[in-house]
């Protein structure tokens, strides 16, 4: 075996969230290699600066950078989020919630769930999430970080963050610094390829030129050289989700402090109502086909108390690059693709392909065995996320609208109508080991949404019904209860941030 030689010389272009948070992986994994990693930011294109709901691999990403949650939560206003309240998306005057963390848990070695819809056959009593944990403190604005030294009931809640998109930028920017990483704050005007078509130079307005070995598009929907010099095309979903504008616009902070999402179906869209410490970060989701711009602000106008900045209206096309890696160029955050942020999936891709990139580490002979499997496993990934908001429009029952009505029509990706067909026969759901949403998501979602299978596991039958019943009025009073003796979630951020 001969050595071939590693890539040394990473250029990032864009220094938004995706920019740093690919800095930063990037940097952490290969400390104690020999490589550099620069980082171009034009000082004439604005970062999105929307982008502030996460998922609990959030922290994850957090422990891995060997960020301390404290100095996190501090610089960035962030608080805790324990799931999404999802208000008149069935029906309206509907809600029902998306949790973090499990729901119940097996009996008898089967799933909770299937033991749940024999209840609620007979004599039901109770939701499926309120056999959550997350939801038992999020109902009552409580929140705390299970300590894994006393386990409780209330134990298996995970959480993520909301955050300042701003700030957390800026936080990520001092820690690359502090790094080694280099920051050239310029505007790329060229991309230069070499004969073979990789990249192979950018050309500045104000620095000299700067070569590279591998670079990483995150210019947005700039697309720079993912696009516009690789010529990677994108594949348009917008005929299964037909959202495509948003209007944001921050309101004052909320009171009590909720540790939830909130999203909330309207006319032509959905709002999302996201809070931080310090203030409130609101967006209205529409379709311009059945809304203009000025409704859309209406809507937000209407429903906003206190906003504190201008609405901001901000275009998106829903879809994915065709090749997430190309040659030597991977695009990441908002240039490899985009779905609406009804589940915060976004951030959490960015940090999926900067780990799949760094477990795909090429050597300067870039592999195409190595990126055609890169790209397959992202594919997937998004294909997943694609089917599962998805899912949250599909089986509405709304009929108010043109915007609401058109679902009852609406093609369905294949893979949807497979996973839901086996799931309305007795409950059922595979999973692949790459899914980002757990069957317990898809439960939550699919119950919120009114679609339950014709009838439970016949192995359920085995167990002793009565038992059953008892354990499950037991767990629900004991979470409810422990919930109560929790601190409340404002307190616990304070509580936090006066700690040693
Ligand atoms: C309405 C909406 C709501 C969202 N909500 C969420 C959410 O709740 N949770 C979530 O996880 N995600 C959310 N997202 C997605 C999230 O905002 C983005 O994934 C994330 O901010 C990453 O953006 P980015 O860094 O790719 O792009 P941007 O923030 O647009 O940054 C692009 C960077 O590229 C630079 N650049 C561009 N061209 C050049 C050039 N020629 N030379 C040099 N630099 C250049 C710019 O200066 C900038 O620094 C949301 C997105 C939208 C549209």
């Amino acid at each position: 075996m001969q050595k071939e030689g590693n890539i040394k010389d990473y250029v990032i272009v864009g220094g938004g969230t995706a920019g740093w948070i690919s800095a930063a992986i990037l940097a952490r994994m290969l400390q104690g290699t020999q490589h550099t990693i620069t980082v171009i930011e034009s000082p004439n294109i604005p970062t999105i600066g929307v982008g502030e709901a996460t998922i609990p691999s959030l922290i994850d990403m957090l422990e891995l950078l060997k960020i301390p949650l404290k100095d996190f939560i501090l610089a960035t206003n962030a608080t805790f989020k324990l799931g999404i309240k999802f208000v008149d998306w069935k029906e309206i005057g509907t809600h029902y919630w998306h949790q973090f963390g499990n729901i119940g848990n097996k009996i008898d070695a089967q799933p909770f769930y299937q033991h749940w819809l024999k209840h609620q056959i007979n004599n039901p009593q109770f939701e499926l999430t309120d056999f959550s944990p997350a939801i038992a403190l999020a109902k009552q604005n409580k929140f705390f970080i299970p300590d894994p030294k006393h386990p409780t009931n209330l134990s298996q809640s995970t959480y993520a963050l909301h955050f300042d998109a701003g700030l957390v930028a800026k936080y990520l920017t001092d820690y690359c610094l502090s790094k080694n990483v280099k920051l050239i704050r310029d505007h790329v005007k060229e991309t230069i390829l070499d004969e073979e078509g990789s990249i192979q130079r950018l050309h500045l307005v104000d620095n000299d030129p700067v070569n590279g070995e591998f670079f990483i598009d995150c210019t947005g929907q700039h697309a720079l050289l993912i696009n516009k010099a690789l010529r990677v095309g994108y594949e348009n979903w917008q005929h299964y989700l037909p959202v495509n504008k948003a209007v944001a616009v921050q309101s004052e902070m909320l009171s009590p402090l909720p540790p939830y999402t909130e999203s909330i179906a309207h006319e032509h869209g959905w709002r999302w109502r996201i809070p931080l410490q310090n203030r409130t970060g609101n967006g209205y989701v529409y379709a311009s086909d059945y809304c203009s711009d000025d409704q859309a602000i209406n809507i937000l106008e209407k429903h906003v108390p206190n906003m504190i900045t201008e609405p901001r209206i901000i275009e998106f096309t829903t879809g994915k690059r065709n090749k997430i890696w190309h040659k030597n160029c991977l695009a990441v955050g908002l240039s490899s693709g985009f779905l609406e942020p009804l589940e915060s999936t976004s951030i959490y891709l960015i940090m999926r392909t900067m780990l799949n990139f760094v477990q795909s580490l090429p050597t300067k002979t870039i592999d195409e065995p190595t990126v055609n499997e890169f790209n397959r496993l992202i594919d997937n990934e998004y294909k997943d996320i694609r089917d599962f908001i998805v899912l949250h429009y599909c089986e509405t029952k709304r009929t108010d609208s043109e915007f609401w009505r058109m679902w009852q029509h609406l093609a369905i990706p294949e893979s949807l109508q497979t996973k839901l067909a086996l799931f309305k026969c007795q409950g059922r759901l595979y999973e692949n080991h790459y899914d980002l949403f757990s069957s317990e998501s898809w439960y939550a979602v699919l119950e919120g949404m009114g679609v339950r299978p014709r009838n439970y596991d016949p192995i359920i039958d085995k167990s002793q019904f009565d038992k059953v019943q008892h354990a499950l009025k037991e767990s629900v009073n004991a979470l409810n209860v422990n919930a109560s003796k929790t601190l409340d979630h404002a307190e616990y951020i304070q509580r936090i941030k006066s700690s040693g």
